[in-house]
């Protein structure tokens, strides 16, 4: 992707105050420069828009065949129904019933169709694998992978599918004792705790 490209998204992300930069304490206890605040996406539906419109745009260069776009219950709902709503297709979500990801009830036209899932942010695959079981017992197809945030770093395929990403950021945590904004004094602040410092 052209630079001015990956600015551009990640200044949308910044806007959005979804990706913050600064000097964070992990709930593992680590120190970062970067955290995602998950629910700042869909806290500002005109900031998320303008990244949905990025996500469909890409979606869409790919001249890929779908019916339904399916993403994970809860976050990525908002997400997925938004790029569905732009894409003209139909949206359906899983969520987890008893610990097993599972399409919430009442969908109706998702056996034999062909999808798309589409993630918030992709850090370890899980929920997205989850969500490709799911397809696999109600025989969808899956026609592609996209998240808004690929925290890998890149490259990251599932079952052999490509990920398509519109930003992605391989976050490095420091222990503390390592952790160069400690060594440069930048004020340390734990995410999540109404932005307190610490
Ligand atoms: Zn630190």
């Amino acid at each position: 992707m052209p630079l001015a490209a990956e600015e551009k998204i990640l200044g949308l992300f910044k806007d959005s105050d979804a990706l913050l930069q600064g000097h964070f304490k992990l709930t593992s206890g680590k120190h970062s420069e970067w955290y995602f605040e998950k629910i700042r996406l869909i806290e500002k539906p005109a900031a998320l828009e303008k990244i949905i419109d990025l996500l469909v745009a890409k979606i869409r260069a790919e001249k890929k065949e779908f019916d339904v776009v399916v993403s994970p219950a809860y976050g990525a709902i908002a997400i997925g129904f938004l790029a569905a709503l732009k894409l003209g297709k139909r949206f359906a979500f899983t969520q987890r019933v008893d610990e097993k990801m599972a399409f919430r009830s009442g969908f109706t036209g998702i056996d034999g169709a062909k999808a798309i899932i589409v993630e918030d942010i992709l850090t370890t695959g899980g929920s997205v694998n989850e969500v490709i079981e799911c397809l696999k017992l109600r025989n969808v197809e899956v026609a592609g992978i996209y998240v808004l945030v690929d925290r890998t770093g890149g490259d990251a395929r599932i079952e052999g599918k490509p990920v398509g990403s519109l930003l992605s950021l391989k976050v490095e945590a420091f222990e503390p004792d390592v952790c160069p904004f400690c060594k440069s004094g930048i004020e340390l602040t734990k995410p999540g705790a109404s932005d307190k410092k610490i």
